[in-house]
């Protein structure tokens, strides 16, 4: 593996710290305070690509390798992970299913959309009573004529309440992961109502819906991929997903390490700055490995994707160690700050809270363990 970036991806990647720098970074505290980023942000991630990477340019996409994707991610996760996931939910799941499973049709009608930020997607998988059990799912849709009807509900979904199209997974056949069909519903169908969540511990400001499903039709050219595929849709998109997330922790590490080093420079105790001191190195060391190793095994997922050699595990191991590194960091981060980390206006507290979450969603770290435990030992043990 080649550690060295190519001209193009050391462009991308500084054309995302600028980006980050001028139009996220200034509003952070701003928006976490308000419990909402500035919606006009999803246009400006379209016009400046990063909601086309990895995309055909026949649909709008801005081209680029799962590396750059990975460089971009990481930048925007730095700044901050309530608009690293609109991206990574917008593009990393859905449009990238669509490319990926879409009909032509279905790639013409959504796609140019996606990717220029004039419509936004959200992934409906988890429900109420059905998180890391996901292919229990009971959310059915039923034919009806020459249509579906569906019925339940999805909790948790990013992106829920400002959504153009849901990513939506439900259950046509039996039980089991075999009866799960994938399909795109328009969030204007009749039926279809949603309630934003509120009192997130982190990622506040970020859209977090509850949707519910109550005899919504949908034509069968909503179907994406073919009827019991579901499954497969929302494995494959997660597989690649936690390769996004795991970039958008190395984003929160990295920015604990700037800050932490930048403080610990000009934060004078005992007459000299905290720096100098072996135990507040020992945080800004533990901190920069951390860094180190949670950048190296997510490339590695974006090299392995890019030469078309598997992935999944190594995904599942990218996205455990990074995500925990993420929380470790953070946490490191907060005690070299001291009492100012426990204070909004310095950064360490909110990088604390968002990376909590990412041990959580798109598949918690027990789960990622019992994925890379049964793909050792060919013995499932969930
Ligand atoms: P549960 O599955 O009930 O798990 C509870 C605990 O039990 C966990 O510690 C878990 O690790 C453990 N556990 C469960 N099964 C086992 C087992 N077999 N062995 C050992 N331990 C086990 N979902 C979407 O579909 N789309 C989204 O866009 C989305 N965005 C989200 C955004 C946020 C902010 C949050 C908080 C969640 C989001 N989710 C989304 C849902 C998320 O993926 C789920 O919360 C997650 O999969 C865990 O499911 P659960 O919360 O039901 O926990």
């Amino acid at each position: 593996m080649d550690l060295e970036l190519s001209e193009e991806q050391a462009a991308v990647r500084a054309l995302a710290r600028d980006f980050t720098d001028r139009e996220i970074t200034p509003q952070v505290i701003a928006w976490d305070r308000a419990e909402s980023v500035d919606r006009a942000i999803v246009k400006k991630l379209g016009a400046v690509g990063f909601l086309g990477l990895t995309i055909d340019e026949r649909y709008g996409g801005s081209g680029g390798d799962h590396l750059a994707y990975c460089l971009v991610t990481e930048e925007l996760g730095r700044g901050d992970s309530s608009v690293r996931g609109i991206v990574s939910v917008s593009l990393g799941l859905v449009a990238k299913s669509i490319a990926h499973w879409g009909s032509e049709e279905q790639k013409q009608a959504w796609l140019p959309r996606l990717t220029s930020g004039e419509a936004v997607g959200c992934f409906g998988l988890t429900e109420p009573g059905t998180g890391s059990d996901a292919a229990n799912l009971t959310t059915r849709a039923v034919r009806d004529g020459d249509g579906y009807a569906i019925t339940g509900s999805k909790m948790f979904i990013t992106n829920g309440t400002w959504a153009d199209v849901v990513l939506l997974f439900a259950r046509t056949g039996g039980p089991g992961h075999k009866g799960v069909s994938a399909f795109l519903v328009p969030t204007d169908t009749p039926g279809l109502t949603r309630r934003e969540i509120h009192g997130k511990l982190g990622l506040r400001g970020q859209a977090t819906a509850e949707l519910v499903f109550d005899g919504v039709r949908v034509p069968a050219s909503a179907l994406l991929a073919p009827e019991g595929k579901g499954f497969s849709v929302a494995m494959s998109a997660l597989a690649k997903g936690r390769m996004s997330v795991a970039a958008g922790c190395v984003g929160i590490a990295q920015a604990c390490l700037e800050a932490a080093v930048a403080y610990a420079g000009q934060r004078e105790q005992f007459g000299a700055p905290i720096a100098g001191r072996q135990l507040v190195q020992e945080l800004l060391a533990d901190i920069a490995v951390d860094v180190d190793a949670a950048r190296l095994l997510t490339w590695r997922v974006a090299d392995h994707i890019d030469r078309g050699l598997p992935f999944a595990t190594e995904s599942s191991t990218a996205k455990l160690y990074a995500s925990e590194a993420a929380v470790r960091c953070a946490n490191n981060a907060l005690q070299v700050f001291g009492g100012y980390g426990y204070i909004d206006e310095y950064p360490a507290g909110k990088l604390l809270r968002d990376a909590r979450v990412m041990t959580l969603y798109e598949g918690t770290s027990q789960i990622q363990k019992l994925l890379i435990g049964r793909a050792l030992t060919g013995v499932s043990a969930f």
